[in-house]
């Protein structure tokens, strides 16, 4: 274990007390290399270049900044959303899987690696692997597999491989320990294309660079529009991509940054995914961050409505951004996530993902607190199709909120 080793000429690996490479010493100079190797990319304009291409002509960007002006009027504030929905695949996770794809290509690798809960980072990072020709297998426990049959079609008609995983409970967390076993084995011809901003150094910094485009252009988009900064920031947090991808650029400003964590079926129940909420420090997939554990340090199970928030960790600078007083951390329940899931469908005729809900349903809980003129960015990180199925209990064609 070297948690406490930095690397005296690569990046920062720690945010306050947070981060670090809890890894075998097998990894560590795979770690390094890696962090060389983006450092490199960041620093090469023809990188950056090709990266930007790839946002704008094939990925969508700049994706929109809504104005909302029904919720706006129905909530009392000035609400806009960030559209990661319209994003190619339908989320916020393709600014990542490409960014890390053509770094894995600069670096020489023939075969990339990926886990996947719900599926959806699998075919993001299959999406990737399929527009620059790199083999994609994608590790998925079992239980996952069976639970989110379209996502593993999905995956296999875009060309990638899926390996199911049958240790430890066969969900997220087992597919995140086999991944890095292949790692340790194939380092050499392989990369490991992580998820979010989770994992050892340099992955947390990585998958922020590379989702700050997000904030970057929220912040150009409300100045042209609002002709100032928004009040405050509102992002769902799972491991905390989405949310540290919008408020990266916000730190330095007077602007609120609510992350809104799974609630589950309510905190008191232990059903739930708030891990900046109701967990306590300690080391999951090789950094130290917040995470739900037992008394023995044993990962609790993990419980979400939105399958993307079901993650029992969250990304070391999210834990230091909540520590140091920078960011709120709050949850909401399953049931309000729904509630605002279709609040949204009905008022503005946009499907958010449940995920991204879970912003919305704590925008409903505090807009009585905010002035009219207040403004409001909701990261919408990702769109609904996929979660039609699940809201049915909802009560429908009830005519709207207005
Ligand atoms: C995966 C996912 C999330 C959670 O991941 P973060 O790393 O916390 O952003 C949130 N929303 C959507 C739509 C997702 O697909």
């Amino acid at each position: 274990m070297t948690g406490s080793r930095g690397s005296p000429t690569g990046s920062k690996a720690r945010y306050g007390r947070f981060g670090g490479r809890y890894v075998p010493e097998t990894l560590m100079e795979a770690l390094i290399r890696l962090d060389e190797a983006f450092t490199r990319a960041m620093a090469d304009p023809a990188f950056q270049q090709d990266l930007s291409d790839h946002l704008t002509h094939y990925a969508g960007r700049p994706t929109p900044l809504t104005f909302c002006p029904n919720l706006s009027r129905s909530l009392g504030c000035r609400i806009y959303l960030k559209r990661e929905d319209l994003l190619h695949g339908g989320a916020h996770k393709l600014n990542n899987t490409l960014g890390q794809a053509l770094l894995a290509r600069s670096m020489g690798k023939h075969r990339i690696i990926a886990e996947t809960g719900a599926g959806q980072h699998g075919v993001a990072t299959a999406i990737a692997g399929a527009r620059l020709g790199i083999p994609v297998e994608v590790y998925m426990g079992e239980t996952d597999i069976h639970r989110q049959a379209l996502n593993v079609s999905r995956m296999r008609l875009l060309g990638a491989k899926v390996i199911p995983v049958a240790s430890g409970t066969r969900t997220l967390k087992d597919a995140v320990n086999e991944a890095l076993r292949d790692w340790v084995e194939r380092v050499e011809d392989t990369y490991y294309l992580l998820g979010s901003v989770v994992g050892p150094h340099p992955y947390p910094l990585m998958v922020r660079t590379f989702q700050s485009v997000i904030g970057e252009e929220a912040r150009r988009q409300v100045l042209e529009r609002e002709g100032r900064l928004p009040d405050a920031i509102l992002a769902c947090v799972g491991g905390g991509s989405n949310a540290i991808g919008i408020f990266h650029r916000f730190l330095e400003d007077d602007v609120r940054l609510i992350g809104v964590e799974a609630g589950g079926e309510g905190l008191a129940t232990g059903m739930h995914g708030a891990s900046l909420c109701a967990g306590s420090p300690g080391v999951l997939h090789g950094a130290l961050s917040y995470l739900l554990q037992d008394e023995d340090g044993q990962v609790s199970e993990t419980h979400s409505i939105a399958a993307g928030l079901d993650y029992p960790g969250v990304g070391p600078e999210l834990a230091h951004l909540r520590e140091s007083g920078r960011m709120e951390a709050v949850s909401v329940t399953d049931r309000a996530a729904e509630e605002a899931f279709s609040l949204l469908a009905r008022t503005e005729g946009i499907v958010p993902a449940l995920e991204s809900a879970h912003a919305i349903a704590h925008l409903v809980e505090i807009a009585g607190d905010l002035d009219r003129d207040s403004i409001v960015v909701v990261n919408l990180s990702g769109r609904g199709d996929k979660d039609v199925e699940t809201t049915v209990s909802v009560p429908q064609g009830t005519g709207g909120s207005r």
